[in-house]
C-alpha cells in the first residue's frame, strides 16, 4: 500500500530536500513576492526572502551529522539574521520553533511534523499576534494545518497531507485579497490595502507546496524499492 510507504519514517536529508525545494520556488517567484509586497508593503519580500534562503542552504549544505530538528533550527537561525523586516523572524523564528520541537531525534513521522508546524505556528502568532482575517502568513498557515491534520486522521499519509495542506494554504491566500489588513505594515494603508494578496500568505502557501513536492518525491522513491 501507498499508504504504508509514505509513512516511512523522514530523516534529516527529507527536511534539508524540503528547504531546498522551497529555496528554489522562492527564487522562482521572487520577482512576483515582490510585486505583492510593492502594493501593500515595502517591495522587498521576494528579495529578502530569496537572500536568507540562498543563504539558509550555503549554511546547511549537507544533512550529515545532523537531526532533522537541528536542520531546521539551522535554517531558522539564518532567516532570522538575514531577512529583513518582519519576515525573517516569523519565518525563521517558526521554523526554529518547528525545529526545537523535532528535537534530537533522528527520524520523524507526520505526526510528529504536524506538532512541529503547530509550534511553528505558535511561534508566529507569539511574535505578530495575528489571527485568521488579519491578511497575514496566519490566513494560509492555519486552514494548511488543519487540512493536514484532517487528511491524517482520515488515513492519509504525508504526501496526501501535504497536498491537502497545500491546496488549503493557497485557497487561506487568496483569502487575503478583499481583506483589510490588520496587522503588520499593510494595516498602515487601512483601506487601501483590500484587493491586494498579502505577500506572507504566499510564501507560506509555497512552504505547504515545497513540503508536498519533497513528501512526493520521497514517496515515488520508496515505492522503487523492491
Ligand atoms: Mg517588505
Amino acid at each position: 500500500m501507498a499508504g504504508r510507504d509514505g509513512d516511512a519514517p523522514l530523516d534529516a536529508a527529507f527536511v534539508l530536500e524540503w528547504i531546498r525545494e522551497l529555496a528554489g520556488q522562492i527564487r522562482e517567484q521572487r520577482d512576483y513576492l515582490t510585486q505583492l509586497d510593492a502594493a501593500i508593503g515595502d517591495a522587498d519580500h521576494g528579495i529578502n526572502m530569496d537572500r536568507g534562503f540562498t543563504e539558509a542552504i550555503s549554511a546547511v549544505p549537507h544533512a550529515e551529522g545532523r537531526s532533522p530538528g537541528d536542520v531546521l533550527q539551522a535554517v531558522g537561525r539564518t532567516i532570522i539574521n538575514t531577512v529583513g523586516g518582519a519576515a525573517g523572524p516569523l519565518f525563521g523564528g517558526g521554523l526554529r520553533s518547528a525545529g526545537k520541537r523535532l528535537g534530537e531525534q533522528a527520524y520523524f513521522d507526520a505526526e510528529d511534523l504536524l506538532a512541529a508546524m503547530r509550534a511553528g505556528l505558535e511561534s508566529i502568532q507569539g511574535l505578530g499576534a495575528a489571527a485568521v482575517g488579519d491578511k497575514t502568513i496566519v490566513d494560509a498557515y492555519v486552514p494548511a494545518l488543519e487540512a493536514f491534520e484532517r487528511e491524517l486522521r482520515a488515513g492519509g499519509d504525508l504526501a496526501s497531507a501535504a497536498a491537502r495542506a497545500r491546496e488549503a494554504a493557497e485557497e487561506g491566500m487568496r483569502s487575503t485579497i478583499p481583506l483589510q489588513a490588520r496587522k503588520g505594515r499593510a494595516s498602515y494603508l487601512g483601506p487601501r490595502s483590500v484587493g491586494h494578496q498579502d505577500p506572507g500568505a504566499t510564501s507560506t502557501a509555497l512552504l505547504f507546496a515545497a513540503l508536498e513536492r519533497t513528501a512526493r518525491a520521497r514517496l515515488a522513491v520508496t515505492e522503487e524499492r523492491p
